[in-house]
């Protein structure tokens, strides 16, 4: 069921759980500001969630309330795992769901990486 992103934080959703330590999870990559690991569905060869390290609901949560040291290094989080995972060269895509039209699943705000094959034009 996608979510309504003006719901309150709940620290029971799976990545706080992920983010604690509770339920495993496929790590690609961690420090101070962000956790990426392996989506368990893949969409893509290629398919990592990276996830900041506070508690808000979406990208509209995020940018509204984070620090700017947050974003900052949430932003250079993300960068770092497609670099690490050798997607600059041909390319990668970066997605990210917010409420219920866009079916956000997981109200912990995360960013889709995709990359490993040519990916197509967006879709909608
Ligand atoms: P959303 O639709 O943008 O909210 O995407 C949620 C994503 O989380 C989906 O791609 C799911 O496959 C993924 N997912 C859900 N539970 C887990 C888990 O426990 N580990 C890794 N990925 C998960």
């Amino acid at each position: 069921m996608p979510i309504d992103p003006t719901l309150e934080y709940d620290d029971q959703n799976i990545f706080a759980k992920i983010l604690r330590g509770e339920i495993p999870c496929r790590k690609v990559f961690e420090d101070e500001w962000a956790l990426a690991f392996d989506d368990i569905n893949p969409q893509a060869p290629v398919h990592v969630l990276v996830i900041p390290k506070g508690a808000y609901v979406s990208w509209d949560d995020f940018s509204a309330k984070a620090s700017d040291a947050e974003v900052a290094g949430f932003v250079r989080a993300v960068g770092h795992v497609a670099r690490e995972l050798g997607l600059v060269e041909p390319g990668y895509r970066l997605l990210a769901n917010i409420g219920i039209d866009a079916h956000q699943e997981v109200p912990h705000l995360h960013v889709h990486i995709f990359g490993g094959k040519p990916l197509g034009p967006m879709l909608m």
